[in-house]
């Protein structure tokens, strides 16, 4: 159950109606911080189940997540979201998470996690190391005027070019390209710095070093966190990666349970939203119409208006959606077509006998410079050594990923192509032998947006369609970021800019 702070938090909400369209985390935090705060919502999801891409599944002692993994606590929000929900001591850290691998010449290498075991090891040469502890030295103080110039230099930047920049070809190649196609699956060269990391653009325009910029950031940060009274929040370390006992899942449920069954419509696609208002009357509301599946959404949709509309869904979504404004339709024609990479997961498990070479960890990452050496994969996680109570003792369970910007087409494969795949792979990186006991396959077809270097356009036409839509708010990965935690910070502030939309128009 959540906490009082939020419960107690009703104010002017309190009357008001709201729609939120998209049962993901970032709709699903949007529609609970507003419920706290005593405002009516109701959530049309068009699966039958809500998360969106966060899901896990469980069958025969392997439990597994089918979407996002693990999450951070980075943004401030999902800590206190994590409070609120009651969910801390659910929290499940990986074991030896800092233990994470690359590929190297066909084989997995430690990333070194500090800069003594950076120089120790072989995963990058002898020039590219030097030139990482350089890196510091392209500091300058803020005021300088170069910053400016360099933003402006830079301004639709490429992810490898930025890094190039600062850290040379080998780290981009061995560093940046398989962490950027684990976590988005982009590719350094598609991507674009300024919407893929927007912190780390802003830190290179204030500080000129990233590294640099990256300590004194922190130190900034300590030093005004030193006032805070909870010294738990303070000890805590917000970068580590950590999932849930029981899986993601539980971050989904909690909050599916706080918005109340009622509340939570899934079978529910929506089609049209239409906002109508009197030529005399300063205030119009909202009515949407959704297919037909779910009768209850029906009755709801029928009778009920709302004050205002956030939507979640991918933007693919909303362009396949009619809107209409007064009597006249608003035409979208304006929003331009996203790119979204596929992505396929191989759910895999072995019996510990069978594993040569298996390594304690989080998992390994294979550049695409690697493909030479034979391997197709993006990367695997090493589920069960993260988190042993995910497969029976005597097997390993592995979460596979394929496809991405690299290989497009590879992600729609069939089981039996992507099974010889990854069973490859496995093999030549774990010495897994033979076949796997267990095995599972999730298809994401749009499981990403590709945050290009046109996708100011898109940041661009979600703004216009906030400004022309009186009480119409965009959020979710399509505009705030990619990772769990991103979205949920945009639930959460969309939820502050709804709440202070509502006090304005009562
Ligand atoms: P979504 O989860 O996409 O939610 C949007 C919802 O809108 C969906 O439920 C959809 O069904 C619904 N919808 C669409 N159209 C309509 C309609 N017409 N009417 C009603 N509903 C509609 N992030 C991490 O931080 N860590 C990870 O380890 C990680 N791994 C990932 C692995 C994979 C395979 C994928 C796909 C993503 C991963 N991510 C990870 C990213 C992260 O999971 C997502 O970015 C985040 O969960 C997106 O949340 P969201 O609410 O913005 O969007």
């Amino acid at each position: 159950m959540a906490t009082s702070q939020a419960k107690d938090d009703k104010s002017s909400g309190s009357g008001k109606s709201v729609a939120i369209v998209g049962g993901g985390v970032s709709g699903l935090t949007a529609a609970y911080k507003l419920k706290s705060k005593g405002v009516k919502v109701i959530l049309f999801e068009s699966e039958g189940y809500a998360g969106g891409k966060i899901r896990s599944n469980s069958e025969n002692g392997f439990l597994w997540d089918e979407g996002a993994n693990t999450m951070t606590e980075s943004e401030k929000e999902v800590g206190r979201l994590i409070d609120e929900l009651n969910i801390r001591d659910k929290q499940q850290f990986p074991l030896s998470q800092h233990k994470r691998y690359i590929v190297r010449n066909g084989k997995p290498e430690l990333i070194p996690s500090d800069p003594i075991s950076l120089i120790k090891s072989s995963i990058l040469s002898t020039q590219s190391k030097l030139k990482l502890l350089m890196e510091p030295f392209m500091w300058r103080s803020s005021d300088q005027k170069s910053s400016a110039k360099v933003s402006d230099e830079y301004s639709k930047e490429s992810v490898r070019s930025f890094f190039q920049r600062h850290f040379g070809k080998e780290v981009v190649d061995y560093l940046i390209d398989p962490f950027v196609a684990g976590t988005s699956g982009g590719d350094p060269d598609s991507l674009y710095m300024p919407y893929a990391f927007p912190e780390l653009w802003d830190l290179e325009k204030k500080y000129g070093s990233i590294i640099a910029g990256a300590i004194l950031s922190k130190l900034k940060a300590k030093s005004s966190d030193k006032g805070e009274k909870n010294t738990s929040v303070k000890k805590r370390n917000t970068r580590a990666s950590f999932s849930f006992h029981g899986g993601m899942q539980v971050l989904i449920d909690s909050l599916s349970k706080e918005v109340g069954g009622d509340n939570l419509k899934l079978n529910s696609k929506v089609l049209s939203l239409a906002y109508n208002y009197e030529a005399k009357s300063p205030s119009g509301t909202w009515s949407i119409a959704c297919d037909t599946r779910n009768p209850g959404t029906k009755d709801i949709t029928r009778k009920q208006s709302f004050d205002a509309v956030i939507m979640t869904a991918p933007v693919s979504s909303v362009q396949e959606m009619k809107f209409s404004l007064g009597r006249s339709p608003f035409v979208l024609d304006f929003l331009p077509k996203v790119s979204y990479l596929p992505f396929s997961l191989l759910v895999t498990a072995f019996k510990k006998e069978s594993v040569q070479r298996p390594l304690e960890g989080f998992g390994v990452l294979v550049p695409s410079i690697e493909q030479k050496n034979g391997l197709k994969t993006l990367g695997t996680l090493f589920s069960s050594m993260m988190f042993p109570d995910r497969a029976p003792s005597d097997q390993y369970l592995y979460t596979t990923f394929i496809g991405g910007s690299r290989n497009r087409d590879l992600a729609g494969a069939p089981l039996h192509v992507l099974k010889e795949m990854v069973t490859a792979d496995l093999k030549k990186l774990l010495g897994a032998e033979g076949e796997p006991t267990f095995i599972k396959h999730i298809h994401w077809k749009n499981a990403f947006p590709l945050y290009d270097k046109d996708y100011n356009l898109v940041l661009e036409a979600i703004g216009k369609m906030e400004k022309s839509l009186p009480g119409f708010f965009y959020a979710g990965n399509n505009k705030d970021g990619l990772a769990v935690g991103k979205a949920i910070t945009s639930g959460s502030k969309v939820a502050e800019l709804v709440m202070s939309y509502l006090d304005n128009k009562s």
